[in-house]
């Protein structure tokens, strides 16, 4: 991480002081000589026992400096890097001339939801990973931190007041069903609405907001930023029923041809856990990171005093997988109040899927890596109930489909590790119900949903994309397929206008 040593705030005004003046004539060895701006953080003995947002954002100055670094280069890499390809030397060159205003109209011309994606988004795998500056220092950690700043525009536009919701045009008469509501949907919902068409938006859920609510937890993500975005759909005028499950409350068919939608979203994610297959699965203490994070996050099972969720506050619990959902669910035993949590990971920390900011993060919070390694069996009481797992020790062999080195098991390497709750976060599979429920709609091997280049899908009005689409992706992945659908949506609404 790139977060040590911290300069004060005055150290950082007095550099903001002598570069300001000259702010479009620094060579390009000056900025790059800027120190890269650290982001403030509670302290990690704080932080394990609240459930509040870890990383505070940058403060004004930090937001400047960090802004100055960029060297505006002409090719942009950094813009090839952005699945929703957003003009960042132009957003972050606005930031460094203090018009935060322009910075935040710039992102929101290919983003609906910066307050998020500059929380969430993997920038050091997309933006950050060609950044010119971070190739010069010859570490993509001292990139430009773009979505730092992008969340520092979106904090700025949210604090001051200034969030409008988007203009609607005047009604069309056209009506249009978006299922799910994570963000695949809530963008394909704002895109639609803003040409004027009506749209209701059915989730599952008691609420709405998808993953971004039930999976990732309060303090990567505050859930008061994810209803913001759902109330400004709201004051945009779509209608949002939860608890409807379409293929069970009604079809999916039955919406286009009983209730007269001209056209339907599928958003439905990737929210099947998937489990090892193991003995001792079954025991009792064993969850897949999918319940547990909705019970704690969804149903706010932490909040011992304001919700009745029940949850298993373990004390020494063991999490399998080394990606987000990993982090995120070690992290949440950690404020649950478990003496010890393991992270369980067959490949070596290279290969982790996980952003790099949450595996130092969950470093810091004290959870013990154990690389190369993966549970066999879980053992459980006579009650039933999990003590213990058996792991199996791995070496890395040639790479697999995915181009990561494949885990190789090493022979007679178990050994036992005592444990009273098991968390199963291997990865999540599409949900299968409105596949399942609409055997017209074509499906590949894995069950997603298959889609052409503008996210029609194979029954005509029907449009899917996110997660259900792509399989287990990004925030960033399912709003830019939202935003594909929807223009292919609004495209078919104007031609059916027309004739
Ligand atoms: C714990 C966790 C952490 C993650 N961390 C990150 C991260 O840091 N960065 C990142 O970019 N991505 C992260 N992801 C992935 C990211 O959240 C997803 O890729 C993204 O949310 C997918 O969006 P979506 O719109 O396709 O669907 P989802 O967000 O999955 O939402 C789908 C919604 O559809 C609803 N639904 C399902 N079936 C039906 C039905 N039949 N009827 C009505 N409603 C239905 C579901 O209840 C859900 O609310 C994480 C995922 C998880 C699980």
């Amino acid at each position: 991480m790139n977060d040590k040593p911290e300069p004060s705030p005055e150290d950082n005004r007095r550099l903001l002081d002598t570069l300001l003046p000259r702010k479009d004539e620094l060579k390009a060895r000056e900025r790059i000589a800027i120190p890269a701006q650290p982001m403030p953080a509670q302290p990690a003995r704080e932080r394990v026992r609240n459930m509040s947002e870890v990383a505070l954002g940058y403060a004004h100055d930090q937001a400047r400096l960090e802004a100055l670094r960029c060297l505006q280069c002409k090719n942009a890499p950094c813009v090839k890097g952005c699945p929703v390809a957003i003009d960042i030397p132009a957003f972050v060159k606005a930031i460094a001339d203090g018009d935060t205003a322009d910075a935040i109209a710039i992102i929101k011309r290919n983003s609906l939801l910066p307050a998020i994606c500059g929380r969430v988004c993997p920038q050091e795998t997309q933006c950050q990973l060609d950044c010119t500056v971070g190739k010069s220092l010859k570490d993509v950690e001292l990139s430009v931190s773009i979505g730092r700043l992008e969340r520092f525009a979106a904090d700025w536009e949210r604090e001051s007041g200034r969030m409008l919701p988007p203009e609607v045009k005047p009604e069309t008469g056209r009506k249009v069903a978006v299922i799910g509501s994570g963000p695949a949907s809530l963008t394909v919902a704002a895109d639609v609405r803003r040409e004027g068409h009506a749209v209701t938006l059915f989730e599952a859920f008691h609420k709405p907001g998808g993953v971004m609510m039930y999976g990732i937890p309060e303090f990567r993500l505050p859930k008061a930023i994810v209803q913001l975005e759902i109330d400004t759909l709201k004051a945009m005028g779509v209608r949002i029923v939860t608890d409807y499950v379409v293929g069970r409350t009604r079809k999916l068919k039955d919406l286009l041809e009983r209730d007269g939608f001209d056209a339907v979203f599928v958003g439905t994610g990737a929210g099947l856990p998937k489990f090892m297959n193991i003995e001792g699965e079954n025991l009792v203490g064993v969850f897949s990171a999918n319940e547990y994070l909705t019970r704690s996050n969804l149903m706010r099972a932490y909040d011992e005093g304001a919700a009745d969720t029940p949850i298993r506050r373990g004390r020494h619990v063991a999490v399998l997988g080394g990606g987000n959902v990993a982090m995120d669910a070690a992290r949440t035993a950690v404020r649950l109040g478990a003496d010890e949590v393991h992270l369980i990971y067959r490949r070596t920390e290279k290969e982790m899927p996980a952003r790099i900011e949450e595996v130092a993060h969950a470093k810091e919070e004290g959870i013990r890596f154990h690389l190369l390694r993966n549970v066999k069996r879980i053992l459980g009481d006579e009650t039933g109930r999990v003590v213990s797992v058996e792991c199996l020790k791995y070496e890395l062999g040639p790479p697999d489909d995915s181009g990561r080195r494949r885990p190789v098991e090493i022979p007679n390497s178990e050994y036992v590790l005592p444990m009273d709750t098991v968390v199963v976060a291997i990865g999540n599979d599409s949900n299968p119900l409105i596949p399942q429920t609409t055997p017209e709609m074509e499906t590949n091997r894995w069950g997603n949903i298959v889609v052409n280049e503008n996210n029609r899908t194979s029954m005509p009005g029907v449009y899917a994309g996110g997660d259900i689409v792509l399989g287990a992706a990004t925030v960033i992945l399912a709003m830019g397929q939202g935003r594909q659908a929807a223009a292919a949506i609004n495209e078919q609404l104007r031609e059916e206008t027309k004739s």
